[in-house]
């Protein structure tokens, strides 16, 4: 029997778990890359012209060191993903902060690195005390500056020699030692800390390093020069991997190998099914380097950018001139395909600002209801979509709506803007097309009212199955729950097809649920005709869906609707897999 990625992880007393950040197959020795703890003091200083100068110093070698970092992330990964370091430098200039440090020496009297540590950490605390998850990723940002400056005040040396060839396992890994790391040919990352906008995560990512990170113990359970498999698939680690762990994942990473060969010569052939129907397939773009991914893979355009993942590179929201420069980098590179911007999906459990701490944040001011309870916000970005629409290649897209009225409010603002662009004498596209995320149950159940005042649905699953079955889609406990073949979710996903259709309007999917290769004859017999998703995994779905057949999976889904379980509509379709031959390429993996 053929052993399964069940059979080696079932009883593996060698495994270790974490989040999947970065895709990809590795087997290496391990290098654990431990920092060096920097002790600061808080002796007394007596020649304080000394100190003033040795702490100029120090700043001026840390600028020095970033340039060389930031010159190679430039090179790289590009000057997107690169301005993390000169956010970085930023800090570096910051009069104030450098200011308040020269002010405190000279008053309390105190070494150098203390003042720094203490007043850096002050910026630190406040941040992880502020915002969860995305501020906390960039607290530990700041967390690499101070200790660069210390490092340098205490002339120290930071990695001593970096081996080639090796997965780094550390305990976080700040986007700098990313960097140098994958300068060395580092083969993989696993991490202790972090998630997955974790810049470690990010820059594995763009630069197609297989990564895992939060593990919790790695760093405890793993041995310098260890051999380790690194599946950043499935996030999951093997330690001193057995015969037949090691066999097993040699074979699935020459199978990918392969499969990335065919794959790629899929590229431009049509997404279409055997009998004839032609499936568009556009990108989802979370991080711009899936835009040249997009490329490669042959997207036909991009279903779903994630404006707000603007915010996870820059670090800040982005002025109005600086979006328009982006969606407009963006729209030159996809012309003469389309792009549809989603409007920034702020709130929830993704950068919530707000200082109001919620106590149901993925049922509060989320999405649209956030944007438009920020007019000036919503404005400066719908400025910003229009002014790069001019080669009418932008649509816009309004996240979580749940009411009529978000929209024709939101339609308001639009108009506004175009007022205001006109009389600036700003050129746009007064036909951009305006769309929604169908995402919510409130509005599944309307698509009919409201593809009759947009131009486009398009199915967010990813939210909508979370809300319809009552299952936090980020929640352990209750992952069991969340089904994407509950029979709810399939009736739903008919009704919102349907409510489109009656109004002649473009409903596309655009939820994971489009990149699960079991649901592709499922979502095409619904009648769905667009999917997005994410880039890497077009290929695959391409493949799917250019070996079904669309009345077969007409009739499949006709049966499906029927059904009162997940369990009797998934074993149906694997059934359908079967009787039709048809392999599910991307779980060779
Ligand atoms: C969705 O909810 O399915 C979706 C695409 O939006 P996001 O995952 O960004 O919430
Ligand atoms: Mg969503």
């Amino acid at each position: 029997m053929m052993t399964t990625f069940n059979d080696i992880f079932k009883d593996a007393g060698n495994k270790i778990t974490g989040i999947a950040a970065a895709p990809g197959l590795v087997i290496a020795k391990a290098y654990k890359y431990i920092k060096e703890e920097l002790e600061v003091n808080g002796q007394k200083i007596i020649n304080i012209k000394q100190a003033l100068s040795d702490l100029d110093e120090a700043i001026a070698r840390s600028k020095k060191e970033l340039k060389k970092i930031l010159n190679l992330a430039r090179d790289i990964m590009g000057d997107k993903r690169a301005i993390i370091f000169e956010a970085q430098m930023m800090i570096l200039d910051d009069p104030i902060l450098l200011g308040t440090i020269k002010r405190r020496i000279e008053y309390e009297k105190m070494l150098p690195e203390f003042i720094v540590d203490d007043e850096i950490s002050k910026y630190q605390k406040l941040m992880l005390k502020a915002h969860e998850g995305y501020m906390s990723e960039r607290a530990h940002d700041i967390e690499d500056i101070k200790n660069r400056i210390i490092r340098n005040l205490q002339n120290k040396r930071w990695i001593s020699k970096i081996t080639h060839d090796v997965i780094v396992v550390s305990d976080t890994l700040t986007p700098s030692d990313t960097i140098l790391f994958s300068r060395s040919d580092t083969k993989g990352f696993v991490t202790d800390r972090g998630g997955l906008t974790s810049h470690a995560a990010i820059i594995s990512r763009s630069l197609n390093i297989p990564a895992v990170v939060g593990t919790h113990n790695s760093t405890l359970l793993i041995n310098d020069g260890d051999e380790l498999i690194v599946d950043g698939f499935h996030g999951c680690i093997l330690v001193n991997p057995t015969k037949k762990q090691r066999n097993f994942y040699n074979t699935k990473i020459k199978h990918l190998k392969e499969l990335q060969k065919n794959l790629i010569e899929l590229k431009d052939k049509k997404a279409e099914t055997t009998d004839g129907k032609i499936i568009e397939l556009l990108a989802n773009v979370d991080v711009t380097g899936e835009i040249d991914i997009a490329k490669t893979t042959g997207a036909q355009g991009i279903g779903l950018y994630r404006s707000e993942q603007i915010l996870a590179e820059m670090g800040d929201l982005a002025s109005e001139e600086e979006q328009a420069e982006i969606y407009n980098k963006l729209a030159s590179r996809m012309y003469p395909q389309m792009v549809t911007i989603r409007a920034l999906d702020i709130g929830g459990d993704k950068f919530n600002f707000s200082e109001i701490s919620e106590p149901n944040p993925f049922l509060g001011l989320r999405g649209i209801r956030l944007l438009l309870a920020n007019e000036s916000l919503f404005k400066s970005q719908i400025r910003a979509v229009l002014r790069a629409s001019k080669n009418k290649n932008i649509q816009f897209m309004l996240p979580m709506v749940s009411s009529l009225l978000e929209v024709r409010e939101s339609k308001k603002l639009i108009d506004e803007c175009k007022k205001e662009l006109k009389k600036a004498k700003k050129e746009f596209d007064n036909n951009i097309k305006i769309g929604i995320m169908i995402e919510v149950p409130s509005s599944a159940l309307l698509a009919k009212e409201f593809a009759d005042e947009v131009d486009f649905l398009s199915i967010g699953t990813n939210d909508l199955i979370q809300y319809l079955v009552a299952v936090d889609r980020g929640n352990d406990l209750v992952s069991d729950l969340y089904r994407e073949f509950h029979p709810a979710v399939l009736r739903t996903l008919k009704i919102i097809v349907d409510g489109g259709k009656t109004s002649n309007k473009n409903v596309s999917i655009c939820g994971e649920m489009a990149a699960e290769t079991l649901a592709i004859p499922l979502l095409i017999g619904l009648g769905l005709e667009t999917l997005s998703l994410s880039p890497a995994t077009i290929p695959y779905i391409k493949k799917i869906i250019r070996s079904i057949s669309y009345s077969k999976s007409k009739k499949l889904a006709d049966e499906c609707l029927t059904y009162k379980t997940s369990d009797e509509i998934k074993a149906r379709i694997e059934k359908f897999f079967v009787d039709n031959s048809i392999k599910r390429t991307r779980n060779i993996i």
